[in-house]
């Protein structure tokens, strides 16, 4: 759709992105993916971090761990054989000469580099074996006439398909709109300089900004659009928790015989930690008011129990139950166990997901509506407009990281009538770091789950190169032999789902090959359900002695028996990702071991992040390390979702700004309301936006 001038609305957030030159429906749907839908979502899509590109520096004045715009001749090029096949060039300025080493390249680029006369390149500096090198550097033939550039080189964040270069030219766009079109200034925290004038300057730092500075994201005008955004997400929250005080509940009474029996009939005794979460769990819906609780257990550390027993407490006050997780898999897992906890009892429970279709669709459907369902498990599909319940009391969300808030409101309108809203429990096993949590969680109550079932043994970790893979497939064959299982587990982030499939079946064809008397079992996420279901059914069964795997098996897969991961490409993963992939074993009561594979080279940083995995099994400490050490060198899509998507402040560095949005947020509210309404709107990702209306 293009606009013409005169139709343009003064509102960027109501322009859309395809109305800029250059963005067509392909470059439209990438966009999408990272929350860019607006010209508006375009000029707030900040650097993660800049290049400086605007002087040529002297060879001699380079350090190692810094990265140059470097300009000279070609005086040597050769192949090397070390452990690994290499091209190395040598670049000669009138100060000195340094290495610049492909370990991928063609025949053709190495004719081509003979060739260029003078050369122009960037690249990070590293010490290697022959004094400093660049590794891969970017380059290309120095005309005379090539100017460096003026201002630093923008590197925004990223997805699949979208190069630097496209960003660059559709910001350029953006900001020529935004040039005729300011924004409002929605705060008067900007004291300097206006929100407009700070957003070019971001996008187009001058050369003799500091470039350091803005990398630390420590810039003054980075720590404005901190607190403008920080302030964003408290608006949200008091708005939220405004909305969600003016609901009632289903006041249940205390519970009773039932949910004793319960407790008296499974196989074990509830831990403490159970015992009290359960307790915190059972007051808050004998109050009246909506219960909205987040449950933080680690991996194994028990919280279907919980959800069993909250599902029989709102069945003894004739209240139906929903149970929503984030894949069909986890959906089905709960289904078995769950039905095998409350059949029993006498209380009915079902599964409903996209796979259930046609008249069994239509019949579930009407069970549910008809209050003959005391608990409904399922996914998304729970929660489509024809689903109603005849009375929700209660609905538990497994793995909260999955679900936005909008999402979680739609739920709430599920329950019994106007201005009332069934209790909501949240479980996930993505603690947030305290740091997170502090003021920006808080529209929800927290109990923490901190306690592992008796008998459960640490979980071993070792880092291993993939170099290691023969002696890898050794050990795997080793173990499966004595009846141990395994999971062998796929990942390639940051690459399509396709290639990650892909991946996974490369693998698994290669262990079979290499491995014929293991039987080996595929998942991934395009096979169909019930193929996966079977594969893991016979996971479970112990007919398969190894599972290869995509990330797919990340949240909530129980299978006791399997004590030995391997993860592949685990230095590309989140650590509470890697956490939670490795809470799929030690799950039984033998010992435990996951291998964490990397690539060489793996960066320092790279290196302590997988220490961090090998040295702790706790959660908790393990979030707050990840939280730590995550630079602003993160891509969209490996973000660990659950945490608050921001798009500048970092709550670790900006801890003083976050303390401060709170009391600007509340003045903001109490001046103008609307205006507080528009600025969460103008931060905030599409899903979790808030209805002006
Ligand atoms: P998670 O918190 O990761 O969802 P689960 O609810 O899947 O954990 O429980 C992990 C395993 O521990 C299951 O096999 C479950 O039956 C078992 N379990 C739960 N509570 C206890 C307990 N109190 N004692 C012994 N085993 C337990
Ligand atoms: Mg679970």
């Amino acid at each position: 759709m293009r606009l013409t001038e005169k139709e343009l609305p003064r509102d960027l957030s109501k322009l859309p992105v395809e109305s800029l030159k250059g963005v067509g429906p392909s470059l439209r749907n990438k966009l999408l993916k990272i929350g860019i839908k607006t010209v508006e979502d375009a000029v707030f899509h900040l650097p993660l971090r800049y290049e400086d590109r605007t002087k040529i520096s002297s060879i001699d004045s380079v350090t190692p761990g810094r990265a140059y715009l470097l300009e000279g001749k070609i005086t040597q090029i050769k192949v090397m054989y070390g452990r690994r096949r290499s091209l190395l060039a040598f670049l000669e300025d009138p100060t000195g000469k340094i290495g610049l080493r492909f370990y991928y390249f063609s025949k053709r680029q190495q004719e081509n580099l003979k060739h260029i006369k003078k050369l122009r390149c960037y690249g990070e500096v590293r010490q290697g074996s022959t004094g400093p090198e660049i590794y891969h550097p970017e380059y290309s033939e120095a005309k005379i006439q090539s100017k460096e550039s003026k201002n630093l080189t923008p590197i925004y964040p990223s997805t699949e398909g979208i190069t630097q270069n496209t960003h660059r030219k559709i910001t350029k766009e953006a900001l020529s709109q935004l040039r005729m079109f300011p924004l409002e200034d929605l705060t008067s925290t900007n004291t300097s300089s206006s929100l407009t004038e700070s957003l070019f300057y971001l996008h187009q730092p001058p050369a003799d900004a500091n470039t350091d500075l803005l990398n630390e994201g420590k810039h003054p005008t980075q720590q404005a659009l901190s607190l403008d955004e920080l302030t964003a997400h408290q608006v949200r929250i008091k708005l939220l928790r405004e909305e969600l005080k003016s609901l009632r509940s289903p006041q249940l009474s205390a519970p009773s015989d039932l949910y004793k029996r319960a407790i008296g009939s499974f196989k074990f005794q509830l831990t403490n930690a159970q015992k009290l979460v359960s307790a915190e769990i059972s007051k808050d819906m004998v109050k009246g008011s909506p219960m909205h609780r987040l449950v933080q257990g680690d991996v194994g550390s028990g919280k279907t129990v919980l959800a069993a027993l909250a599902a029989v407490h709102a069945h003894e006050n004739e209240l139906q139950t929903a149970l929503m997780a984030p894949t069909e898999l986890l959906a089905e897992q709960h289904l078995a166990t769950l039905e095998t906890w409350l059949r029993p009892l006498g209380v009915d429970v079902c599964l409903l997901t996209s796979n259930v279709r046609g008249a069994d669709r239509k019949r579930l459907i009407k069970r549910i509506s008809n209050g003959e369902i005391g608990l409904a498990i399922g996914t998304h599909a729970l929660f489509q407009r024809q689903v109603s319940f005849k009375n929700l009391g209660l609905v538990i969300i497994d793995e909260q990281h999955r679900f936005g808030v909008n999402q979680r409101l739609a739920l709430r309108k599920k329950g019994a009538g106007e201005n009332s809203s069934p209790h909501q429990v949240i479980m996930t096993a993505t603690p947030i770091p305290r740091t997170l949590s502090m003021g920006f969680h808080t529209e929800m109550d927290v109990s923490i789950l901190d306690e592992l079932p008796p008998g459960r043994l640490p979980i071993k970790t070792s880092v291993l190169s993939s170099d290691k893979r023969d002696d890898i497939i050794a050990q795997v064959n080793f173990a499966c032999q004595a009846g141990r299982q395994a999971y062998w587990v796929c990942t390639l982030i940051n690459e399509s789902e396709t290639l990650e499939c892909e991946a996974a079946e490369k693998v698994a064809s290669e262990l079979r090959e290499k491995l014929p008397k293991i039987s080996i079992g595929l998942v991934h996420g395009q096979l169909p359900s019930q193929e996966k279901n079977k594969r893991m059914q016979e996971f479970k069964k112990g007919a398969l002695d190894l599972l290869v795997c995509t990330t797919v098996i990340e949240v909530g897969v129980d299978v006791p028996n399997a004590s030995l991961m391997i993860i592949e490409n685990s230095e590309r993963l989140g650590l509470a990702q890697l956490h939670q992939l490795r809470g799929r074993v030690g799950r039984g009561n033998e010992a435990s071991h996951c291998l964490l594979l990397y690539k060489k080279p793996i960066g320092a940083i790279g290196r302590q992040r997988l220490d961090v995995m090998r040295n702790s099994n706790d959660g908790f400490f393990i979030a707050e390390k990840d939280l730590e050490m995550r630079g602003p060198g993160e891509v969209f899509g490996t973000l660990q979702s659950g945490e608050l998507r921001l798009k500048i402040a970092d709550l670790q560095r900006d801890k003083k700004i976050a303390a401060k949005s709170r009391e600007v947020a509340r003045q903001l509210l109490t001046q103008n309301k609307e205006k507080a309404k528009r600025l969460v709107n103008r931060w905030i990702s599409n899903e979790d936006k808030i209805n002006l209306a």
